[in-house]
């Protein structure tokens, strides 16, 4: 008889995570207010993505329990799952949003084994830095969190298969970051190679384990309109990638501790998209590009 699985769905990321501290940097009032809706004092914007999040935040659910489980669990009925807000608060989200990740994720599992990139060491493993004796790059006195998807050791057998994924492996120490996308894009390799929140997450990884090598990270990412797979390989940070990481961490935390909320009406448009919160008219320290 399978074990009825309960889950609290991790909605708030790690709290003063790489995503925080790149919001703050370009604008430290979005953070601000998005931090708020983290900690449940403060409704998200009406018109957001968050359907495409919560998809994301269920999918990674169903594959920590597919990594972490054992054997027993491996077959696990995803519609029996129990998915819950917080400890005390089931989800209660749309049906679709829970369907279209459980669709994605058991098209992960028709395909490759827990053990497809190696022998999974950690799951979703918290990190916080010290606040004294750190690294170069991390600033005295800012809180810095994170939280690993996945930590594997390949094995030649494991390289052998992502080999035939077009992924160049070595036996060793590696992160994994499961992704969830609409679909897959022409620069998604170039993407992932160059972001900031992997090359902080190995920086930060190598400094807590001093005594091991991290050979890379690979992104595990999943394509909803497809449901199709893809992995990339982004490796370790060079010192120039190191030292962009430092300078975006030192400069959002000045920024932080000069102004925790302070507005950047630059980025109020960013990518050609409105931000929601002035949208919404939530924000009034934009420098007026909508209509209030
Ligand atoms: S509207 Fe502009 S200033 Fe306000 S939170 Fe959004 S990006 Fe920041």
């Amino acid at each position: 008889m399978p074990k009825a699985l309960t889950v609290t769905l991790n909605t708030g990321g790690s709290g003063y995570g790489i995503s925080f501290w790149e919001q703050v940097y370009t604008c430290a009032t979005q953070a601000f207010y998005d931090m708020e809706v983290k900690e449940g004092s403060r409704p998200g914007p009406k018109s957001s993505d968050s359907d495409d999040t919560m998809i994301g935040t269920i999918y990674h659910a169903f594959q920590e329990i597919y990594h972490w489980g054992g054997v027993e669990m491996r077959g696990f009925d995803t519609t029996t799952v129990e998915l819950r807000q917080t400890a005390a608060r089931p989800w209660d989200g749309p049906a679709v949003i829970r369907e279209t990740a459980e669709t994605l994720f058991r098209s992960y599992r028709a395909k490759y084994s827990p053990s497809h990139m190696g022998t999974v060491k950690k799951v979703e493993e918290p990190y916080e830095l010290p606040l004294k004796k750190r690294p170069w790059w991390a600033p005295d006195g800012m809180p810095l969190t994170a939280r690993m998807d996945l930590e594997v050791t390949t094995t030649k057998a494991s390289c052998a298969r992502l080999g035939r994924d077009h992924l160049m492996v070595e036996v060793g120490n590696y992160i994994v970051d499961f992704k969830t996308a609409k679909t897959r894009w022409l620069n998604m390799a170039w993407a992932y190679a160059w972001r900031i929140q992997f090359a902080f997450y190995m920086m930060l990884w190598q400094w807590m384990n001093k005594n091991k090598k991290l050979k890379g990270l690979i992104v595990a990412a999943a394509f909803k309109k497809t449901n199709t797979h893809e992995f990339f390989l982004v490796r370790p940070p060079t010192m120039d990638t190191q030292k962009a990481v430092a300078e975006v961490l030192h400069t959002a935390w000045e920024k932080y501790r000069a102004d925790p909320i302070e507005a950047n009406p630059f980025h109020c448009m960013a990518w050609g998209r409105p931000c929601l919160w002035g949208k919404e008219g939530v924000c009034k320290r934009h420098s007026g590009v909508f209509n209030d």
